[in-house]
């Protein structure tokens, strides 16, 4: 199957309350594993590659046009959004959708609303011609987000309404309590704010930092709305842990591959975990239905 956009899929997710996991590239290695672990789950699933490290990747044409000959080469018939994650500006929108990037994260979260509004708008009006979907965000999420270590500020319920009436995204991040990188201690989430908000824009939710929130508060936020869960701490620790063991296991080994091969073991496996646990197994065959 072709690389799509991900409306339909987020759509369908909201309606029928799950979630499709949003899982970030850290190598070409990252993007086998994923799209191994969506196949095997008969899974809809979004592949990311964030912002800051597009450049270590390659560039966004290598990107595009390696996660699109991944999924030819492997044989994946589950549906793959590749997603540009924390877009920095409207140019380097731009730059993805050209590469063929089939949907884009414009993050103006970090200027005031009106700007946030008009650097959207016009992502999104350039992604209409590409058939490309489009997330923004409103509030702050917690901890390292693209190199600006910070506190968590919510989100204000008529910000969220009025960039989503005024811009036409596909999915809103509501920045609502969640952290990038490790929680200390349990997350507090803001549910009540999360059910407002859900219910007053009516387009998915975006949960960004999901590595590390509790099960149970996890399927709440499905439950009150979002449909995309973006997963990257989790895949990091679990690859760094299976690596580091195995080079302690054995201190001459040099080959790369076998050095590498169980940290990609290790993504397969969260990534399965987290398909399951956003209830998206199987729901690829449901979305060809
Ligand atoms: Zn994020």
């Amino acid at each position: 199957m072709a690389i799509v956009s991900m409306h339909d899929m987020l759509r369908k997710a909201k309606e029928e309350k799950y979630a499709v996991g949003q899982y970030n590239m850290n190598s070409f290695q990252w993007v086998q594993a994923i799209l191994q672990a969506a196949q095997d789950e008969q899974a809809p699933v979004i592949v990311a590659a964030s912002d800051r490290l597009v450049d270590y990747l390659g560039g966004f044409k290598i990107i595009a046009a390696g996660v699109s000959a991944l999924v030819e080469e492997l044989e994946i018939t589950v549906p793959v959004a590749l997603h540009l994650d924390h877009g920095n500006s409207v140019a380097r929108c731009k730059q993805a959708i050209d590469a063929g990037f089939s949907s884009v994260m414009i993050d103006g979260s970090h200027s005031p609303l009106a700007e946030n509004i008009r650097m959207t708008k016009e992502v999104v009006e350039y992604a209409r011609n590409f058939g490309v979907s489009v997330e923004a965000e409103v509030g702050t999420v917690g901890g390292n987000e693209d190199g600006l270590i910070g506190g968590i500020s919510y989100a204000d319920p008529d910000e969220c309404l009025q960039l989503v009436n005024e811009t036409g995204i596909d999915a809103l991040a509501a920045a609502l309590g969640s952290v990038h990188g490790p929680y200390k201690g349990e997350p507090v989430l803001g549910f009540k704010e999360m059910e407002h908000i859900s219910r007053i824009t009516n387009v998915p939710l975006v949960l960004h930092g999901g590595s590390g929130i509790p099960l149970h508060q996890i399927q709440k936020s499905i439950e009150l709305g979002h449909a995309k869960i973006n997963v990257n701490t989790e895949c990091l620790q679990a690859w760094a842990q299976a690596v580091r063991q195995n080079l302690i296991q054995d201190a001459k080994v040099y080959d790369a591959r076998t050095i590498l091969a169980p940290g990609q073991a290790a993504i397969i496996a969260t990534v399965k975990n987290k398909i399951q646990d956003f209830r998206t197994s199987r729901k690829a065959i449901k979305l060809e239905a």
